[in-house]
C-alpha cells in the first residue's frame, strides 16, 4: 500500500500543475501513529505532504458536499461508492471530479492493535506488504495485517473502485467466501426482548458526541435533526431513549446509502458498534430490493423510487 503513496503524490502534481483540478482530496501521515488524516492541497509543491497506508480510514466524501470546484480524490471501494451517492443525491457533478481509484486491502483497526500491545504507548508502525511492525520504547512485535483488519473490511465485498479515471495498481480480487452480514442475523434470531437489551446494552455508553455522525459523508443536512431547537425534535440529553433515537433516526437517514466503510466507528471514542444499526439496514434493502448503495449512478436508491409495478404488495 505505500508504494501507492508516491503515485498519489505525483498525479495530485500533475492535475495541479496542469490546472486539471483546483484541489486535491487526500490523506496525510497522522501526527500520532494510526490516525491519519484528510488533507486538501491546492499547490502542487504540496504534493509530496499525501500519503497512503491502511490506517486511512476516514472517509473524503465529506469534503465533496456542495463544492462548486474541480476536484482531484483518493477512492477505494467503499469511498467510491460513496462518491456514486453523493453523485446521485446532486452534492456533486461528476464532471467535477477527477477520481484517483486504489485496489483496497482493508484498514487496520487501531484498537485491535492497541489490545495486542496491552495499551502500550506506540510510537511507530511500518507496514511492510502484508506485515506491521508495532514499536514502542521498550517493545517492537510484528503482526499479520490480515488479522487486525477492521471488522467492516475483513467482510468487504467490494474493495475495487467503482468508478475511476485512473487506477494505481491492479484490481484486487474481491472477496467470494465471507458472509457479510453473520453479526446482523445472530440478532434476527432475538425474541423483541432480547433485542431491545441487546441494542440497549450497544449504546449504553455514548456520550452523544456525534463524531460517528460528523464522520459520515452521509450525514450532510444544513441542519441536523439533533440540533434542531424549533421544533426539538430529540432531546439534548444522554437520557437512553433520546440517544436511542438519535441511533435509530440516523441509521434510518442512511437506509439505502451507506456503504459500510467504518469511518463512523473508527471515529467513536466509545469503541461503539454502531454500524448494527446500519448494517441491518443494509440487508434489508439488500433482502427486499435487491440493493446495495453506491455501485452505479445509472440507479436510484430503493427509497427515493416508485414503480406502480412493485412486486411489494404493501406497496399497491
Ligand atoms: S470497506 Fe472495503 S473498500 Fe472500504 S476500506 Fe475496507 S476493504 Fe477497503
Ligand atoms: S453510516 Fe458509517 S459505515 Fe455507513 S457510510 Fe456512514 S460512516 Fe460509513
Ligand atoms: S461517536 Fe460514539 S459516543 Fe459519539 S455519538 Fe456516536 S456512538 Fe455516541
Amino acid at each position: 500500500m505505500l508504494k501507492y503513496t508516491e503515485k498519489i503524490q505525483e498525479i495530485a502534481k500533475r492535475l495541479l500543475q496542469e490546472k486539471k483540478i483546483d484541489v486535491f482530496i487526500g490523506y496525510k501521515k497522522g501526527s500520532v501513529p494510526m490516525m491519519n488524516e484528510p488533507l486538501l492541497i491546492t499547490d502542487p509543491d504540496k504534493a509530496d505532504r499525501l500519503y497512503w497506508d491502511n490506517f486511512c480510514g476516514l472517509n473524503l466524501c465529506n469534503y465533496l458536499t456542495r463544492r462548486t470546484d474541480k476536484i482531484g480524490i483518493v477512492a477505494n471501494g467503499c469511498n467510491s461508492r460513496n462518491i456514486v451517492t453523493h453523485i446521485i443525491e446532486n452534492q456533486i457533478q461528476r464532471d467535477q471530479l477527477y477520481i484517483v481509484g486504489i485496489p483496497c486491502e482493508g484498514m487496520i483497526d487501531h484498537r485491535a492493535v492497541m489490545r495486542a500491545v496491552k495499551q502500550k504507548e506506540i510510537s511507530d508502525i511500518e507496514q511492510h506488504g502484508n506485515t506491521f511492525t508495532v514499536k514502542g520504547a521498550d517493545f517492537e512485535e510484528t503482526f499479520e495485517k490480515e488479522k487486525f483488519l477492521q471488522t467492516n473490511c475483513a467482510v468487504c465485498i467490494h474493495r475495487n473502485p467503482v468508478i475511476y479515471d485512473e487506477l494505481l495498481g491492479d484490481l484486487v480480487e474481491e472477496q467470494t467466501d465471507v458472509s457479510p452480514y453473520q453479526d446482523v442475523e445472530k440478532v434476527e434470531e432475538m425474541d423483541p426482548e432480547k433485542k431491545q437489551g441487546f441494542f440497549t446494552r450497544l449504546i449504553s455508553r455514548c456520550i452523544r458526541c456525534y463524531a460517528c455522525r460528523n464522520a459520515c459523508p452521509l450525514c450532510y443536512c444544513p441542519t441536523c435533526f439533533v440540533d434542531e431547537s424549533k421544533p426539538q425534535w430529540v432531546g439534548k440529553s444522554s437520557d437512553p431513549t433520546d440517544t436511542m433515537t438519535f441511533h435509530l433516526l440516523r441509521a434510518y437517514h442512511c437506509a439505502g446509502r451507506c456503504t459500510d466503510c467504518g469511518a463512523c466507528e473508527r471515529v467513536c471514542p466509545m469503541g461503539i458498534s454502531m454500524r448494527q444499526f446500519t448494517k441491518k439496514l443494509n440487508k434489508d434493502c439488500q433482502d427486499l430490493f435487491s440493493w446495495e448503495a453506491g455501485l452505479t449512478v445509472d440507479q436510484r436508491p430503493p427509497l427515493d423510487v416508485y414503480r406502480p409495478d412493485d412486486y411489494n404488495e404493501f406497496i399497491k
